[in-house]
């Protein structure tokens, strides 16, 4: 079949809930992407924040292919081994208690949610607890998870959502404090704003949550799915700041590509639920799990978080003179891998061109900031083709 084949039977067949670039890709190397025509793409995108490892990387590869050989999917109702080195290697790298895998980032979101609302209901039995979120944030698309995106555009048509969500804004401890009373039985963020234009949290409102959720006995929930896993430069944003989450959650580049997420709980809210309060029929099977420890492995073997350090630095670099030599780029944010640069225009056209043009895969984070969350593998001379092929479209903007 021809590309432009591929596109109008996908077009035809899979329910359109994206707009998609005319591109089809075909296989992947180290953080290059390769479409259908053999042209290679620079993916500075990571199949969003997911491909840590980048592409073909052989030693993952194979640790999934002999755990296709050896056992796929057991269920829940038995133990199995991936799962166990699996769990051990997540806890050791995130200071937590207890784990469960999830199929997804959203289905992590929910897990944790019903951590909150378990814990809430086990000390009062009432069932009018209140959850804080934050403006601007994103935590996923199943009902549970978008109650507390803030996020009018994704909510509104499919309203009405759970009830007892605040929304505070993200930064603003006071806005936080207005809302907490008697009920709120936790305070759910992302130590990273993601989506909402990569806004790191600042130490002080961290630290201030952190109190107020002391203070009131209610538990503070870090979304680490796209901050997480190495991209700021430490295995979990948070550890930047000394500041421990009682739930946290993660995904996107915990499988490197394999759908898995988790949802992790330390002290008092390890052990809120019990049997029978949590389930799924796939959640932390053999294949998944085989791939998620072979990633914790691998990031512990090569010093992933180090080298994320090197070279998010340098891309911080790069990235100023950008900043310096072209007006239109008004800000810039992040930290390690996971960056963002604030346009005084929208980004749409410039992501647009970035890829179909110069081969560069880069994404928005809301309308005005294009993010660039790299293969955690990129190295310095990727930055600098990054930053030749970025420029020719800046240049057209001028
Ligand atoms: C992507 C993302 C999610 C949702 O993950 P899915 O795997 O798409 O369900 C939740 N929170 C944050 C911060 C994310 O970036």
């Amino acid at each position: 079949m021809s590309k432009q084949e591929y596109i109008d039977q996908s077009e035809e067949h899979i329910y359109k809930t994206y707009n998609r670039f005319p591109v089809v890709f075909d296989h992947g190397e180290g953080v290059h992407l390769y479409d259908t025509d053999g042209t290679e793409y620079l993916d500075f995108t990571a199949g969003i924040a997911v491909m840590g490892l980048g592409y073909h990387d052989k030693e993952y590869d194979n640790a999934l292919k002999s755990q296709v050989d050896k056992l796929i999917h057991t269920s829940n109702l038995f133990y199995n081994v991936p799962v166990v080195e699996a769990g051990e290697r997540l806890l050791k790298v995130s200071q937590m208690d207890k784990v469960f895998f999830t199929n997804s980032g959203t289905e992590a979101i929910e897990g944790a949610l019903k951590i909150a609302r378990r814990y809430a209901y086990n000390k009062d039995n009432s069932h009018d607890h209140e959850i804080i979120a934050m403006n601007h944030s994103f935590h996923g698309r199943s009902l549970g998870a978008l109650s507390v995106t803030g996020n009018n555009k994704y909510q509104e048509p499919f309203r009405p959502l759970i009830p007892g969500i605040k929304f505070a804004d993200f930064n603003d401890l006071e806005s936080v404090k207005t809302l907490v009373n008697d009920k709120t039985c936790a305070i759910i963020m992302e130590t990273i704003q993601g989506e909402g234009g990569i806004y790191p949290a600042t130490e002080e409102f961290l630290k201030g949550v952190r109190a107020l959720c002391d203070e009131y006995d209610m538990l503070l929930i870090l979304d680490e799915i796209q901050c997480g896993m190495g991209r700021t430069g430490d295995m979990f944003a948070w550890q930047k700041y000394g500041v421990k989450p009682d739930v946290m959650t993660a995904a996107k580049a915990l499988g490197n590509g394999v759908p898995i997420g988790a949802f992790l709980a330390s002290g008092k809210a390890a052990t809120a639920m019990a049997p029978g309060d949590h389930g799924t029929t796939y959640g932390g099977n053999p294949f998944v799990t085989a791939a998620a420890a072979k990633v914790l492995e691998i990031f512990e073997n090569r010093d992933i978080v180090n080298h994320v350090n090197e070279v998010g630095d340098y891309l911080w670099e790069k990235v100023e003179e950008l900043v310096k030599k072209y007006p239109v780029i008004t800000g810039h944010r992040g930290v390690g891998l996971i960056q963002g640069l604030e346009f005084s225009v929208p980004v749409a056209p410039v992501a647009e061109k970035a890829i179909l043009e110069e081969k560069l895969i880069i994404i928005s984070a809301g309308t005005n900031v294009i993010r660039l969350v790299p293969p955690l593998v990129i190295e310095k001379e990727h930055v600098d083709d990054m930053v030749v092929k970025l420029e020719a479209v800046l240049k057209t903007l001028k």
